[in-house]
């Protein structure tokens, strides 16, 4: 299927590795320009230097924060006017909301819902303005059903979530859309990260926090980036202009819900 945006740019947010990544590949392989960033350079530069490789798409990085209003700044200098926004940044430490403090939790809104809205802020009305816009949020299952030990990311992205609701729906008349994607349990650092965190807690090993957490899995198994990039290239697509204000959960079978 030709997704129709073989041309168009696209800002791509923490895509030198994981879901990011998995994103920036498969925009590349459908033809979209690229700025890739993230705060490491030799990750951020192996990654763009591979999909240049392969697909032959340009490739601007841009090694920084984007949490930060530097970074930003940084990034919408590079490209003020994207046709295609993904946001994403790190997820919030894990753990007992007891023990944490004001700042923690003004990091958390910071990263996972201010700084995509600050994104979407600078972006969205050009996009209108160009009638084509393609906003999609990483965000996480998490916010369908709540995960214990990661009450912030519960609550910081669910804030996301609601406002971008409202958005949604008044901009979809212009051809932008916004859509979130919600990650279960996908095969990144980030799930070796909070596997490490709860075999810490527990006394358990690594291996069989994660061995537990696959067969707890309908899919009995990950997700991959690549499957999770595939989702993120279809909302971006010029054919996808009727769907927005969507929570799309790619967690192999793990949310109960009928609907
Ligand atoms: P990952 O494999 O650890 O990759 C994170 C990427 O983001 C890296 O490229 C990292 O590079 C970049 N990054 C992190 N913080 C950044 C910042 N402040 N500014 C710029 N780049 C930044 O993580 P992932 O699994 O892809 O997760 C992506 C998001 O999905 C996270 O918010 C995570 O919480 C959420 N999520 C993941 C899962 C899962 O199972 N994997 C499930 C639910 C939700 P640098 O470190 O070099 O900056």
């Amino acid at each position: 299927m030709d997704l129709g945006i073989r041309g168009r740019r696209a800002i791509v947010c923490a895509s030198s590795k994981g879901l990011g990544l998995g994103c920036a590949q498969q925009l590349a392989r459908e033809g979209v320009e690229l700025v890739m960033l993230a705060r490491g350079q030799e990750a951020l530069e192996a990654a763009a230097a591979a999909i240049r490789a392969e697909t032959g798409v340009k490739v601007t990085t841009v090694a920084t924060d984007i949490t930060t209003p530097e970074g930003r700044a940084k990034v919408l200098a590079i490209c003020p006017d994207p046709d295609i926004l993904v946001t994403n940044a790190g997820g919030p430490k894990p753990g007992d909301f007891r023990d944490w403090s004001r700042d923690d939790w003004i990091a958390a809104v910071d990263a996972n819902m201010l700084t995509p809205i600050e994104l979407i802020r600078a972006t969205v009305d050009k996009m209108m303005a160009r009638k084509f816009g393609r906003i999609v949020n990483i965000t996480s299952a998490s916010v369908k059903h709540p995960i214990e030990s990661l009450g912030m990311s519960n609550g910081a992205r669910a804030g996301l979530t609601g406002f971008v609701a409202g958005l949604a729906r008044q901009i979809i008349s212009h051809n932008v859309t916004i859509n979130n994607l919600l990650p279960g349990p996908f095969a990144t650092d980030r799930i070796l990260q909070t596997a490490a965190a709860r075999a810490k807690d527990s006394g358990q090993t690594v291996e069989d926090i994660l061995k537990a957490r696959m067969a707890a899995v309908p899919a009995k198994r990950f997700g991959t980036p690549t499957e999770f990039g595939q989702a993120c290239a279809f909302l971006c697509s010029a054919n996808v202009g009727f769907m927005t204000g969507q929570n799309l959960v790619l967690d192999g079978g793990i949310y109960p819900g009928t609907l």
